[in-house]
């Protein structure tokens, strides 16, 4: 731990102390704004305190990490003066800086950054001397008490109704200067302005505003360690799986100034389309602001680019000589700066290998760079930018297959607009298509209500003037989000975009009035509660609700799945009960299907009659009488399935659940049985009681009961078998796996197989003709996993049923989980929740064991997992590390699981001269400890 040494990092002059790879320790604004100064672009000189001394604060105190870093703080100062070549907290010659967070992984708005920091009244004058610009200086003083306000001294609104104080005094003074626009202000409308924050500050927090530059500075770095723990950030980080002991790092940087007047302005740019993944270099600007304007959404901004300004222009309908004199792009009005941006832009984008995200500012027609990172962007642009890199050269095959992350898939399998719904929904307004997808849902203007209706199961939009970070978990509740103000840059375009959310924004005809709850539209009134829906792709707002259909998959989609199905060595099937199912999967590339659950097909209104009468059966022969009733029904249904998935092999559990799941347990069921079966209600209901556990999960089910009514396998093995050879003469061919539920002895699976086999016998003789089929068991109980060597004698093929393992080897049930399991995690008792993401170090050690032993005995078992992890990318890479043959999972998840698949072949080949076969334990990894 060396790096324990050395606390400060310094950058600038095309030098630096760190670099890109050094994102652990210096987040990654730090080690890219190193990165861009060693590639020779223009970054305003900084420093970066080290995210360990975030980690110290957090364990030490303030005391101790100021103690620990004041010294290097000093030093470091000291050589952004050298080059700015004027001095922090001097009165004559100033050096302003900003104090900026930025952690490991990128997470947009939610930690805290104050800029112009160094300013006092003093500081103040020299400044206006030195620069002769007094308007800049006070709008940046009054910039400056705001944000440190608000983000030290916790001047904050009350509540969600509550007035901004601040905005509160600038709507003031607006109304009192006649003042329409904040470009009007003069500079002494702003020095006026500075007077009265200085005293509201006083007022709210009963402390004056500290006049001390480095006691400015020191609050202000603390400040930001203290943002790492703030609530929206711990919650984006719940989201995004991101561990909370990383810490922040801290970077301080000289200011350029966007707000010095018409040659002066602040942007943020994509170098490629973060809807669509077009390569279209794009965003947007504004002329004398600073950066923080732009993100936030208070000025509506203008476009980089011309192509871009002219695609604005005719989304918002505005005419070609309106766009080119009011809202012309950077590309027009700075055309030589732009330039610069396009050249810097393509080198970022040749170095990085991949999609940037980038900040700059411009002061007195001089360009600088103030971030680089790759972009978040739509699960949809996520894999036409890995194909069109691919396609240029960029990226090669497997790089390509890499780069996208499995989960953004879900995304592009989710539904849009029904066309022919669309037809009859009033459009009622036009914004920008910020997000894409396809939402429809109640109106509510908070996020806590947004909160409330998803707890509800109610479909909401939320609707804001502009969202801010502490709306984030509105924003994840919502179906989607419209924003009266920002751009395509705002905060929440780029965390909608993030999160795959759809959202619209700066729908510049909206009014909002949260006091009231109404958003109004030219002379159309909405109250909350009122259906909208919104269409993120096109930005266009329409009144009601609108019905949605399935996405239509696009090209790239198609090749990234060839691509990953040469690299990936396991098949993927699914989880499928019916027909209807199977092809949606197939459609997904399923290779089969890995868990079809037979009970699902009782639960249907006529069979559930049948499979009550012969679990209230009296015995063996009232018993049979049912299942021959159940048989023909049972037959259908699996010949329905196996024609959908003709020649691909379809694994069939047989009955699971405890018997009591299917009893009629309303009285009026009850009394409709007692007629059926002509006996009394009382009869019934005695049956009912009797057949009462008290750990059904740990009771009368799985191979349990086919041991105990050795029958009902019989009538189960006969459909399957049936129905396969039914196909066979249509053509069609059935590869049945007859797959035994929760064995946990040899015995017990031996005894299962006989029943299969005898009966297999008798149908071939029957009809006959025979079928190749095979007999394997879950391993879902843990002594299966244990004596697996054992149950191989017998079985053909394991499944790892990892929802009942899970379950097993914790001892948690998964249906009580509910009471201790959200403050296992908030607590970081346990990393993630074990039933979604396969807990690697307990239940992985048992699969792990199961697998060698199983093999051990029989060389060609056939291996694969059938629980909810089949579908979840670290799970299945660990599938494949263990060697398995194959994962299953949910239909939706087919695509992701094929990708996570290819993934886990490469990192795996990648890695191959490292250790084989261990799985490789990183802080990424999610593993439990
Ligand atoms: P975030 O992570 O929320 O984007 P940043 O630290 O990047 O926070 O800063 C917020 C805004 O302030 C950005 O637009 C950024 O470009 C701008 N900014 C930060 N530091 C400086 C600086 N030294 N000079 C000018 N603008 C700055
Ligand atoms: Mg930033
Ligand atoms: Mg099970």
């Amino acid at each position: 731990m060396t790096n324990l040494q050395k606390t400060v990092f310094t950058f600038g002059s095309k030098k630096a102390q760190g670099d890109a790879s050094m994102k652990d320790l210096l987040g990654g604004k730090g080690a890219n704004l190193c990165e861009m100064n060693l590639i020779g672009m223009p970054v305003p000189p900084g420093f970066t305190i080290t995210t360990e001394m975030c980690k110290l604060y957090n364990s030490e105190g303030k005391v101790a990490v100021l103690e620990k870093i004041k010294e290097e703080v000093h030093t470091a100062m000291l050589q952004i003066e050298d080059q700015m070549g004027s001095k922090f907290g001097d009165n004559l010659n100033p050096c302003l800086v900003s104090v900026r967070s930025g952690s490991r992984a990128s997470m947009p708005g939610m930690m805290d950054t104050i800029l112009n920091l160094g300013l006092n009244d003093k500081v103040v004058e020299g400044l206006i001397e030195k620069t002769g610009n007094p308007r800049f200086v006070w709008d940046s003083y009054r910039r400056f008490i705001q944000m440190y306000s608000e983000v030290v001294m916790g001047m904050k609104p009350k509540s969600k109704e509550d007035e901004d104080p601040f905005e509160e005094i600038i709507d003031q003074l607006k109304h009192e200067k006649g003042v329409k626009l904040d470009s009007e202000f003069t500079a002494e409308h702003f020095k006026e302005m500075v007077s009265l924050f200085k005293n509201a500050v006083k007022q709210f927090t009963a402390t004056d505003f500290p006049t001390d530059p480095w006691e400015q500075l020191w609050g202000a770095v603390i400040a930001v360690f203290d943002s790492w723990t703030n609530e929206r950030a711990v919650y984006y980080r719940r989201l995004n799986h991101i561990p909370d002991d990383w810490g922040t790092a801290v970077n301080i940087q000289a200011m350029v100034f966007g707000n010095m007047g018409e040659s002066s302005a602040t942007g943020v740019a994509f170098t490629r389309d973060s809807s669509t993944g077009e390569n279209l270099f794009n965003g947007e600007y504004l002329i004398n602001a600073q950066g923080e304007d732009v993100v936030a959404g208070i000025r509506t901004p203008q476009q980089i680019t011309l192509e871009g300004s002219r695609r604005w222009a005719s989304v918002a309908a505005i005419t070609e000589e309106v766009r080119a004199e009011k809202f012309p792009s950077l590309e027009e009005t700075m055309p030589s700066i732009f330039q610069e941006l396009i050249d810097i832009q393509k080198k970022l984008e040749l170095h990085y290998k991949d999609m940037q995200d980038i900040e700059f500012t411009i002061q007195e027609g001089k360009l600088w760079m103030l971030q680089t990172r790759n972009a978040k962007r739509t699960g949809a642009a996520m894999v036409r930018i890995a194909i069109d890199m691919h396609k240029e050269g960029l990226l090669d095959e497997e790089a390509a297959v890499l780069r996208v992350d499995p989960n953004k898939l879900d995304e592009l399998l989710h539904p849009v607009f029904d066309p022919k719904s669309l037809n009859q929904a009033a459009l009622v307004a036009q914004g920008l298509p910020a997000s894409p997808g396809a939402a429809t849902g109640q109106i509510v203007f908070f996020a806590d209500d947004a909160e409330l209706g998803a707890e509800e199961n109610r479909a909401v939009i939320l609707v804001r003037i502009e969202t801010s970070p502490e709306d984030l978990k509105g924003m994840v509740a919502a179906q989607g989000i419209l924003t009266a103000r920002g751009g395509m840059t705002s905060h929440a375009a780029v965390v909608a975009r993030g999160m795959g959310k759809c959202c619209v924004s700066g729908g510049e005809r909206l009014q909002i009035d949260y006091k009231n709850r109404t958003v109004s539209i030219g002379d159309l009134v909405l109250k909350e509660g009122d259906w909208i829906s919104l269409n993120g792709s096109t930005g266009k707002i329409y009144k009601g609700k609108i019905e949605t259909t399935a996405a239509v998959l696009s090209d790239d989609f198609d090749t990234l799945m060839e691509m990953a199905d040469k690299y990936a060595t396991m098949k993927v099937r699914t989880n499928a009960d019916t027909p209807k199912d199977a092809e949606v999967a197939r459609r997904f590339g399923a290779q089969g299907i890995g868990l079809c659950r037979t009970e699902h097909m009782f639960f249907e209104e006529d069979k559930i009659m049948a499979m009550r009468e012969m679990i209230l059966a009296e015995d063996e022969a009232g018993r049979r009488k049912a299942l021959a009733k159940l048989l023909p029904m049972q037959r259908k249904d699996l010949e329905g399935i196996f024609e959908a998935m003709n020649g691909l092999p379809v694994t069939i559990r047989l009955l699971d659940p405890p018997l009591h799941e299917f009893v009629p347990h309303e009285l009026e069921n009850q009394k409709e049985m007692a007629e059926e079966m002509r006996i009394s209600v009382k009869s019934v209901q005695d049956k009912i009681a009797s057949m009462h556990e008290f750990n059904p999960m740990l009771g009368h089910r799985g191979c349990r009961l086919g041991n105990t009514y050795p029958e009902i396998s019989e009538m189960q093995t006969r459909a399957i078998l049936e129905a396969a050879i039914n196909l066979k003469k249509a053509g069609i061919k059935a590869l049945p796996e007859i797959m035994i539920p929760l064995t946990g002895t040899l015995a017990e699976m031996q005894m299962q197989k006989q029943i299969v086999t005898e009966t297999a016998e008798k149908v071939f003789l029957e009809k006959g003709d025979s079928i190749a089929y095979s007999v394997g068991t879950m391993i879902e109980v843990p002594r299966a996993a244990l004596v697996a060597d054992r149950i191989a004698e017998s079985a053909e093929f394991f499944s790892f049923g990892t929802n009942d393992l899970t379950q097993m080897t914790f001892g948690y049930s998964r249906d009580d989980a509910g009471k201790f399991l959200p403050f296992y995690l908030e607590n970081g008792i346990l990393k993630n929740d074990p039933f979604q993401v396969l807990d690697q170090n307990g239940v992985g050690q048992l699969i792990k064991i199961a697998a060698e032993k199983g093999l051990a005995t029989r060389p060609d078992l056939k291996i694969g997992i059938c629980g909810e992890h089949g579908g979840e990318p670290s799970s299945i890479e660990f599938c494949h590390l263990v060697g398995m043959n194959y994962v299953s999972c949910s239909p939706f998840r087919v695509p992701i699981a094929r990708l996570a698949a290819a993934q886990a072949a490469i990192k795996e080949k990648k890695n191959s001269n490292k250790e084989v076969n261990s799985i490789k334990k990183t802080e990424e990894d999610l593993v439990l400890l």
